[in-house]
């Protein structure tokens, strides 16, 4: 890696020096993006490597280039670690992000048109899910359902049960980007069965946390189709995986090759079948039960000093803080101070916001990088203090300055792994 990186330092100083800037931003702020994470040394280093040169359409054994001993045996070790982790019958690892991932899915089982029920972009849904700017809005029949804001803004499974025995859809999605609670499979595959349909569940965030069993497996409880990045809880590279019952291989494979893909991008598979071993460590399930306590323990002390969370506090790692409900500042103005401050955090729309989505009523906070670099209970303690003060006095020059100058300190105390910045 360092020879390489002394390399590219030598022939292209724009580039290298906007990646050492780069370095030097994870290093010296705190990350509080909840889909964000820093990946292991050791997936930098699969990364990195030599698989990038190499061509290997089709899955092992049934390749349609040459030249694949190693290429197959690092695709075979990546999906019988990925079965064994979250008790699958079948992976596919070759996704190149998220979103190919869950169009693959739905090309897999749904002809245009068909009917899928799924969550709401504003309350929790993400692009994928049949957002009308999306490509997959167009080509199926997305019926969106909401969280109740009478029952705290979680899911009323009576509604949800009704709007499926209205519509009758062929596939019944849940899993989210910005929901702060755990997922209650059992009544969603309840409902389904109900109407026949399929049950896909979009653990992109929460993959991680799955794995490491502190939250819910839908496997477990009986669901056809699992998708997960791997860049996010899990902490891998950036990637895709789809989890599915045996029975269900051979479309999803087809859908992923030749359906929507061409040539899996092999260094980055070498970066996850590594990510799926770390997940089987203990280590990493202590990394998932301290990311879930560090989000309980940022959501009550900024409820303590007054701040509104959607839902009122999370039981997962992230949570949505109504900005304008609690300090009169729209969700840019917020990611913008807080930026000053070096604390990174990203603008949120929240349950039927009536502001527009550039300038929504929130932010989203989560927990999974700064827990990656060792930070507990007390300095999340000390972080919701500086999130408030910064947000109650946002044109305070002094006083964020003051605050840049703690959290630097408490970075500099925190090292993330494998960066030095
Ligand atoms: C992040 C995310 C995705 C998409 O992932 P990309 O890698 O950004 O394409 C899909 N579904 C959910 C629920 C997500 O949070």
């Amino acid at each position: 890696m360092d020879v390489y990186r002394q390399q590219l330092d030598a022939f292209d100083p724009a580039v290298a020096q906007a990646i050492a800037g780069e370095e030097h931003r994870q290093v010296d702020g705190i990350e509080m993006i909840p889909s964000e994470n820093y990946t292991y040394p050791e997936v930098l280093a699969a990364l990195g490597s030599v698989l990038t040169n190499k061509y290997s359409e089709g899955y092992p054994g049934r390749r349609y280039y040459g030249g694949q001993e190693f290429t197959d045996r690092i695709e075979r070790i990546a999906c019988e670690r990925a079965c064994a982790l979250f008790r699958a019958e079948h992976a596919n690892v070759q996704p190149l992000s998220g979103s190919p991932m869950n169009q693959a899915v739905y090309f897999a089982f749904l002809k245009p048109g068909d009917t899928v029920l799924a969550m709401d972009l504003s309350h929790g849904g993400h692009l994928t899910h049949g957002a009308p700017v999306s490509h997959m809005g167009k080509v199926f029949n997305f019926v969106r359902y909401k969280t109740a804001p009478q029952q705290g803004g979680t899911i009323d499974f009576d509604a949800l049960r009704q709007l499926a025995l209205e519509i009758r859809p062929q596939l019944v999605l849940c899993g989210y980007s910005s929901y702060p609670r755990d997922y209650d499979y059992a009544s969603f595959k309840q409902i389904a069965d109900e109407v026949g349909a399929l049950t896909m569940a979009d653990i992109s965030h929460i993959g991680g946390l799955v794995a490491a069993d502190v939250m819910r497996n839908p496997l477990d409880a009986g669901f056809d189709v699992v998708t997960t990045t791997t860049h996010k809880s899990l902490r891998g590279p950036r990637g895709g995986l789809i989890l599915s019952k045996a029975a269900h291989a051979g479309a999803i494979d087809a859908a992923v090759f030749p359906g929507l893909q061409g040539g899996p991008h092999m260094n980055v598979i070498a970066g996850a079948a590594v990510t799926f071993k770390k997940a089987q460590e203990a280590d990493f399930r202590r990394y998932a039960q301290a990311t879930l306590d560090n989000a309980k323990a940022l959501a009550a002390a900024l409820m303590a000093e007054g701040a509104k969370l959607v839902t009122g506090g999370t039981d997962n790692h992230l949570m949505v803080l109504d900005t304008v409900a609690s300090f009169g500042l729209d969700g840019r103005a917020a990611e913008e101070a807080l930026d000053r401050v070096g604390i990174t955090t990203n603008k949120q729309i929240i349950p039927d916001d009536p502001r527009p989505p550039l300038r929504p009523s929130g932010i989203r906070l989560g927990t999974p990088a700064c827990t990656t670099r060792g930070m507990d209970p007390q300095a999340m303690g000390r972080l919701a203090g500086w999130i408030v003060r910064t947000l109650r006095r946002p044109d305070d020059g002094a006083g964020l300055a003051a605050i840049r100058a703690e959290v630097r300190a408490l970075c500099r105390s925190h090292p993330v792994p494998g960066v030095s910045g």
